[in-house]
């Protein structure tokens, strides 16, 4: 089966709408996020205005939208440039006056001729105590009437792309909308006394009150369901599917556990032991493993999958270590070298930066099974890496890679175990949406002797103050990172930045002073770091760059510059660079006010925990819509209607449909499985369909 025609006009490109030319279509793209007319159509509207009050100009309040059938009068064109042009026009109750600043005068008299009757819509202000409405925002003929005196949709717009253009292509897209078969389960459906899928669509741009933009309206609530039972649907089919791929039971002896053990200068704490329990069992069932470990900052994730990939190659088979950035996976390598040489295990670095002899030596150690553990970027699974034979592979910091990377991943390496590891903790509804998929282990404890990092708020006027404290803790022996604020999309503003930073730093702290960002080669990266590391500088600046696994106990002093524009989750981030060795740490979060509600309790979340698990919760409650392109961006939101902050108790429903409707119907054949299909073909998981055709 393949999609289904029904759907089709939903896929037609943009410029399949009437009056969307290619240069608007682009815009419109740019705008929804999609190509398609689907995109278009789940594009939100963030507000109305109602145009529906009509009566005459005497009973108009001020301040009102009206909509108004009025006689044009005379015409008061400006006197000079910077004055406006007043058309006055009446009823049998009095006059209002039309306003216009800087208009075309051909195009006044043209729409408003003397004695004519038009239908005007816009607000009306009381200005010398005489009514006026300052540009229409329509005009029309009395036949016009109906079209215009509606409830009008507000979008968010880009440059280019008016309101009233959008108006017009979203009502067009709306013609298009077919009548699907239900895929809501009948009794679910009618509790919820939501609309069919085509009514929801349609009311979702027609809201006529507050209560309708409300994300659990019946109508956003609708479709915010429908979208999570697709994402959960697909996610029990890859599951499944993925379970019935032969897996290997591997025969773990823990003999080269029990030498690195004895080597770790410290004991694992019961979370770890628990999680390498729960992955020892995994991997000794013939299934595959498909495990998430969860932990925080410094819960010491590194050491359980060091152990895990030991079980690998105790097998006889190789594992593998993937990391977001060069920088981690050199740290990774440099930290689990003595521990790999005390167990006797041989293990290469792979990254972008490797050519020439040096890279075709460490793939025929590969492809021959010399490397028994393979860590490097995501150079490791490039088509030309072919492994021995690859028991494990780990991902860590897996934020930064999606859902269909995982699955890529999975599929061209097939029945080999998985261990996925987060950065950080993420809510409990992201887990299930994005993760949803895997097994949970969870890091919920700290390695024993942290002191708490000592958190605090600084206007950034109190910058020189914070230069001298830095001073002074430097010259005993302290190191510090200094992050350098976020501008959006633009890497080059964060780079001017920092350098800015940098120099102004550079004057006090002179040649102990470093600087560290995206630009870099990761050469230059490395030498830089090596330096920090070492303890030949003091102070390091640096863009986010850092963010992610950076381990270095003896810097103890991390300092955000607008710390207000940095989400919470990233802030924790960033904190957990310090507080891993035995000193006190100190966190400065410089701002500069005023600050937003949000973003004060984003700083105040931050100073009163340092529980990630509890910080991701909030970082969700505290994430409006607003900042869905910041998740999307991060590979962490796939969800065009669903907003996981409000809608968490539709996703735990969609998780129990979805499980029940593949324990009755495995394979979508029934009536209802037939329509679950289109839906999932609507949200494009064409690639869960493909699994029932493959068997
Ligand atoms: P993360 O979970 O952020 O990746 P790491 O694996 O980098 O954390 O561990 C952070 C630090 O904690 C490392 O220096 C590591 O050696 C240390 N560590 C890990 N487990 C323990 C433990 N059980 N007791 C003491 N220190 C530990
Ligand atoms: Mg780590």
């Amino acid at each position: 089966m393949s999609r289904p025609f029904d759907l089709d006009p939903l896929f037609r490109a943009l410029v399949a709408l009437p009056g969307v030319g290619p240069r608007n279509a682009k815009l419109i793209e740019k705008l929804v996020g999609g190509p398609k007319i689907l995109d278009l159509l789940f594009h939100a509207p963030v507000d109305f205005v109602d145009r529906r009050f009509k009566g005459n100009i005497s009973e108009v309040p001020n301040g009102r939208v009206v909509t108004l059938e009025v006689v044009v009068g005379k015409h008061f064109p400006n006197a000079r440039k910077n004055l406006p042009y007043r058309v006055s026009c009446s009823d049998d109750s009095g006059t209002l006056s039309l306003v216009f600043f800087h208009a075309k005068k051909d195009w006044i008299v043209k729409q408003l001729p003397e004695g004519q009757r038009v239908i005007v819509s816009g607000r009306v202000d009381y200005f010398q105590g005489k009514p006026q409405m300052v540009h229409p925002d329509a005009l029309g003929k009395p036949e016009d009437r109906a079209s215009i005196e509606r409830v009008e949709p507000i979008y968010p717009l880009t440059q280019g792309i008016t309101n009233k253009l959008l108006n017009k292509c979203i009502a067009a897209a709306e013609k298009m909308i077919p009548d699907l078969p239900e895929w809501l389960e009948e009794n679910y459906h009618a509790r919820q006394k939501w609309p069919a899928w085509k009514e929801a669509l349609t009311n979702f741009h027609h809201p006529e009150s507050e209560k309708d933009l409300d994300p659990l309206s019946p109508a956003r609530a609708r479709l915010a369901y429908d979208e999570l039972l697709a994402n959960q649907l697909t996610l029990l089919i890859v599951r499944d599917h993925q379970r019935l791929i032969e897996g290997r039971s591997l025969n773990i002896s823990k003999v080269l556990r029990e030498k690195i053990l004895a080597a770790l200068p410290f004991q694992l704490t019961v979370a770890q032991q628990r999680s390498l329990s729960e992955i020892d069992e995994d991997m000794s069932k013939p299934a595959r493993m498909l495990r998430l470990l969860q932990g925080d900052v410094g819960s010491g994730k590194t050491i359980v999958a060091c152990l895990a990939m030991l079980n690998a190659v105790e097998s006889g088979k190789q594992a593998a270590l993937m990391t977001p950035t060069e920088i981690l996976a050199r740290q990774h390598a440099d930290t689990l070298a003595p521990l790999l040489r005390e167990a006797g295990v041989r293990a290469v670095t792979l990254t972008g930066r490797d050519k020439g002899k040096t890279r075709e030596t460490m793939l025929q150690q590969i492809r021959n099974g010399a490397a028994q553990i393979i860590i490097g970027t995501h150079a490791i699974f490039q088509k030309d890496v072919q492994y021995d034979d690859l028991g494990l592979a780990v991902i860590d910091e897996q934020h930064r890679f999606g859902v269909q990377q995982r699955l890529e991943l999975s599929s061209k390496n097939k029945g080999i175990d998985l261990l996925v590891m987060t950065a950080t903790p993420i809510p409990r509804t992201l887990a299930m949406t994005a993760y949803g998929d895997l097994d949970v282990s969870k890091l919920d404890e700290k390695p024993p002797g942290r002191k708490p990092v000592e958190t605090l708020l600084l206007p950034s006027e109190k910058m020189d103050t914070l230069i001298d404290r830095l001073k002074k803790k430097t010259s005993e022996g302290s190191r510090a990172y200094w992050v350098c604020p976020l501008v959006e999309e633009s890497e080059l503003v964060d780079l001017a930045a920092a350098e800015e930073r940098f120099d102004i730093l550079k004057q006090t702290f002179g040649e102990r002073t470093g600087l560290i960002h995206g630009r870099m080669k990761p050469p230059e990266k490395d030498a830089v770091m090596e330096k920090f590391i070492a303890g030949h500088l003091d102070i390091l600046v640096a863009t986010t760059v850092i963010e992610v696994g950076v381990n270095v106990p003896e810097a103890t002093v991390m300092v955000i510059e607008h710390a207000e524009r940095f989400g919470l989750a990233q802030l924790h981030q960033l904190r957990g660079r310090v507080g891993r060795g035995g000193d006190q740490s100190y966190c400065f979060l410089l701002y500069s006010g005023p600050l937003g509600e949000t973003a004060k309790a984003r700083l105040s979340t931050l100073r009163e925990t340092e529980d990630g698990f509890v910080i991701a919760e909030k970082d969700l409650q505290l994430r409006g819509a607003g900042d869905l392109l910041g998740l999307r961006q991060s590979g962490m939101a796939e969800f065009r209607l669903a907003d996981l902050s409000v809608h968490g108790e539709l996703l735990a429903a969609a998780r129990d449909d979805a499980k029940l409707i593949l324990s009755r119907d495995p394979r979508l054949a029934t009536e209802r499985g037939r329509a679950l299909r289109t839906l999932l073909y609507l949200f494009e998981r064409d690639q869960a369909i493909a699994y029932f055709q493959s068997g």
